[in-house]
C-alpha cells in the first residue's frame, strides 16, 4: 500500500510513522520545511518538500495536485490538528478518497482497514472497516514508534508558482510551553473569570518546571490558549496533572487520565473531577494558588 504523509512538525515524524507501520509499504512524506525534510528524509522512502512557507491552503492545493500528477497514494495520513485535517480535506477533495478524523489505531486486514475512534464523548470506542483510497487523521498521543529500519529517502523539491495566490503572511510563533512533554501540567478550567488571572497558572507550571494548559471553553470560546487537553484536543501524560477550577467532564478528562498523579482545586465539593483526583483541595482557586506561589517563592 502507498502511505503519504502530512508532516507538519518534528513532534509529528514519529507519531505518523507509528500510525504508517500498520500498513505494509512506502511511505512518503509532504513536508513544507526543508529543516524538517533534511532531517526526516532517512525515515522516509521519499520526501516532498514544497516551497511553501506559510500555512495557506490554496498553495497547498497547488502542492498536492503537483504531487499527485505523478504519485497516487491509497492513504493520506494527518494530524487530527486543525491545519492536519485542513490539509486532509484539501487531499480528499482532489481525489476520490472517503475521510476520517481522530483515529487512534489502525489495524490492516486484508484489503480494507479497521479504524477506531472514541465515541460518546469519549465513553466507547468506534470500529470502521474503510477501504482505501482513504484521508486519515490521527488523534495526537496514541501513535508510537518503537522499532523502525531507517530509509533512505530522496527529496523531491515541489515547485509551485505562488502567481496570483493571495496569501497572509504570519510569523510562526515559537512557543516553549509543551504540555504534551512536561512531567508537571497546570490546567486552567472555566473557574478562572479572568484572562489576566491565567498569570497565576502560568507562573505555577513555571515554579513546578511545567507547562500550563486549559480546558476547551478556555481555548476555543474565549482565545486564551492555542489548544486544550481533552478529546477533541492534546492528549497529556505528566507525572503530575493540576486541574485548577476545571469540573471533570469525561470529554476534558479523556485528555489527561492518562497522568500519574492528579491533583484538583474547585470550589465545589461534589465536582466530578474529584472522583478522579488522587489528592484534592475543596476551596476557592483565588485563595489556594497565590498560597501556593507564596510557599514556592520561600514565603
Ligand atoms: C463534542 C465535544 C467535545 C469536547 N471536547 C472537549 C475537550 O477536548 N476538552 C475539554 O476540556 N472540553 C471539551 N468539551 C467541553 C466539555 O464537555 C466541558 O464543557 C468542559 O470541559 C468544561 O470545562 P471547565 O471544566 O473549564 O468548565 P466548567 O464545567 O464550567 O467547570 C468549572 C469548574 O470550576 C469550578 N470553580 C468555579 N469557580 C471556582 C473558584 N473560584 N475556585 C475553584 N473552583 C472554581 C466550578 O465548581 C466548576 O467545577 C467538549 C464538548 C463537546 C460537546
Amino acid at each position: 500500500m502507498k502511505i503519504l504523509a502530512y508532516i507538519p512538525d518534528e513532534d509529528w515524524v514519529e507519531q505518523v510513522l507509528g500510525a504508517a507501520k500498520a500498513f505494509e509499504g512506502e511511505i512518503t512524506a509532504l513536508i513544507l520545511n526543508k529543516e524538517l525534510a533534511e532531517a526526516a528524509a532517512k525515515k522516509f522512502d521519499k520526501v516532498y518538500l514544497a516551497n511553501v512557507e506559510t500555512f495557506e491552503l490554496n498553495m497547498i492545493r497547488e502542492v498536492i495536485r503537483t504531487v499527485l500528477d505523478g504519485y497516487r497514494p491509497d492513504v493520506f495520513l494527518a494530524p487530527s490538528t486543525n491545519k492536519g485535517r485542513a490539509v486532509a480535506g484539501t487531499f480528499m477533495g482532489l481525489t476520490d478518497a472517503a475521510g476520517i478524523s481522530d483515529v487512534i489505531n489502525i489495524e490492516l486486514n486484508g484489503e480494507s482497514m479497521v479504524l477506531e475512534r472514541l465515541v460518546y464523548g469519549g465513553t466507547a470506542k468506534a470500529r470502521l472497516r474503510m477501504h482505501p483510497p482513504l484521508s486519515i487523521c490521527i488523534s495526537p498521543g496514541y501513535f508510537k514508534l518503537e522499532s523502525f529500519e531507517d530509509r533512505a529517502g530522496e527529496i523531491v523539491e515541489i515547485r509551485i508558482s505562488i502567481d496570483g495566490v493571495e496569501t497572509e503572511f504570519k510569523p510562526k510563533e515559537v512557543s516553549e510551553n509543551d504540555p504534551t512533554k512536561a512531567d508537571v501540567v497546570v490546567a486552567a478550567g472555566r473557574g478562572i473569570k479572568d484572562e489576566k488571572d491565567m498569570e497565576m497558572i502560568k507562573e505555577l507550571a513555571k515554579a513546578l518546571g511545567g507547562a500550563w494548559s486549559v480546558t476547551r471553553p478556555l481555548a476555543a470560546d474565549y482565545g486564551w490558549a492555542d489548544s486544550w487537553i481533552g478529546i477533541s484536543g492534546i492528549v497529556v501524560s505528566p507525572k503530575i496533572y493540576i486541574a485548577v477550577g476545571i469540573s471533570g467532564q469525561p470529554h476534558h478528562m479523556m485528555g489527561a487520565r492518562n497522568s500519574k498523579i492528579i491533583i484538583s482545586i474547585n470550589k465545589d465539593p461534589n465536582a466530578p473531577i474529584f472522583e478522579e483526583t488522587d489528592y484534592g483541595v475543596v476551596g476557592d482557586l483565588y485563595k489556594v494558588i497565590p498560597k501556593i506561589l507564596e510557599k514556592l517563592r520561600g514565603g
